[in-house]
């Protein structure tokens, strides 16, 4: 789950590390009264959105007095944004982060993430601050230094101080920027993140060390247990179809393609977006109904996929072992009961009450294509969509 970056700054604050004045407005008027509040001489305007590249997209504005300030936050709110993380579509710009400006003297990328490879987190940094950081890997992966940290002891002092020094942060600061990695980190921990990043982290020619810009990705699995977090949540950010799946205990996650998929078992979901691909077509989501989905379960994520305009073709690959293959048809028949179907439909069924699912299939009406494999029916649906 992702934050705002004021949300994240507000967190990180708590940590003790180091991150502008600021205040989050939802109204020109709140973003007036905040730059007054802040009093500061350079004041940046903001836009909050759930994706990074703000800065290139004219989605952060420095102002120089209240009225600069108001002008910006007109021309923001209510603005779709279009940054290279959102998609041609953009997100609308609903919140503003009204922030004291700083005196950048040198701008740094620093980051945690969770590494499967080693299964640890690993602390990345570069000097190329301000930078994707998937582009500096990409162009000059020597510049990336990392610290891989041992869940046990935690990010040592000394590791700390040798990513700042790999960095070249001035001397006298890289104490500074130890304690502030290690508080990063302490967050990363405490909150159950997988992802923190800071991108900018800059130093001041007042000789401070500030994050001014904050990334928080947090681990799904583990918001039970941070309610706090998950009130942070912004639906206004989240696909509508993916905050109905969740509701439903789906795992639905909607891709730009136009073959619906319904399957169950993230792994069979894989290969089954694996297979039309290799087949020559382009899956319009991801969805894994459980191993052990009710018929209301699978009707629900039917719908799901029919509602999304992108789909053309629905392919169901159901291997069932707990999963009972009458179930899958329940729900399929219960679904297009209530919504309709103009659109082909290929199922692949096998295991557990086939018989009974397939009959009840047949016997429904529908314009059911059935295919005998998982290439069989990825060829048929492809077949069908492109026709
Ligand atoms: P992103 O583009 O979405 O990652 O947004 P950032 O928060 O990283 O802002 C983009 C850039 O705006 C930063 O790399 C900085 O160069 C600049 N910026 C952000 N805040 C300030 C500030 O307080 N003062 C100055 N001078 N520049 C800023
Ligand atoms: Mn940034």
């Amino acid at each position: 789950m992702n934050i705002h970056e004021y949300q994240s700054k507000d967190l990180l604050r708590e940590y003790g590390v180091n991150v502008p004045r600021g205040y989050v407005a939802f109204t020109v008027e709140e973003a007036v009264e905040n730059a007054k509040k802040l009093g500061s001489d350079v004041t940046v305007v903001k836009a909050q959105i759930h994706a990074g590249g703000r800065g290139k997209a004219g989605g952060v504005k420095i102002a120089k007095s209240l009225e600069e300030v108001e002008q910006y936050a007109k021309e923001l709110l209510g603005k779709t944004l279009v940054t290279h993380q959102t998609g041609p579509e953009g997100k609308e710009v609903k919140r503003l982060l009204i922030e004291e400006g700083s005196n950048i003297d040198k701008e740094y990328y620093i980051g945690l993430v969770l590494d499967r490879k080693t299964s640890r987190v690993v602390l990345m940094g570069s000097a190329e601050g301000g930078m994707e950081i998937e582009e500096v890997a990409k162009e000059s992966p020597e510049k990336i230094f990392t610290e891989v940290i041992d869940p046990l002891v935690g990010l040592t002092g000394f590791q700390a101080r040798r990513m700042a020094f790999n960095l070249n942060f001035p001397n006298e600061l890289v104490n500074k920027v130890a304690k502030l990695l290690q508080n990063l980190y302490k967050v990363f921990v405490e909150k159950d993140c997988m992802i923190a990043e800071i991108n900018p982290l800059v130093t001041t020619k007042e000789g401070e060390v500030v994050a001014l810009d904050a990334k928080i990705n947090f681990d799904e699995n583990a918001l039970y247990r941070h309610p706090e977090i998950l009130e942070l949540r912004d639906f206004d950010e989240e696909d509508p179809n993916e905050i109905e799946a969740s509701k439903h205990g789906l795992s639905y996650i909607k891709l730009d393609g136009n073959i619906g998929c319904m399957v169950n078992g993230a792994g069979l979901a894989m290969a089954t977006m694996d297979i039309i691909k290799y087949h020559g077509g382009n899956p319009a989501n991801f969805l894994d109904v459980g191993g052990d989905a009710t018929a209301e379960k699978v009707a629900e994520a039917f719908k799901i996929i029919l509602s999304d305009e992108n789909v053309k073709g629905i392919f169901v690959n159901v291997f069932g072992g707990i999963m009972k293959c009458d179930n899958i048809a329940a729900g399929i028949i219960e679904a297009t009961k209530q919504l309709g179907l103009n659109i082909p439909l290929v199922v692949r069924l096998e295991g557990t009450n086939v018989d009974i699912g397939k009959k009840m299939l047949e016997e429904s009406g529908l314009n059911i294509v059935a295919a005998d494999s998982m290439a069989d029916g990825a060829q048929k649906i492809v077949d069908l969509v492109n026709q």
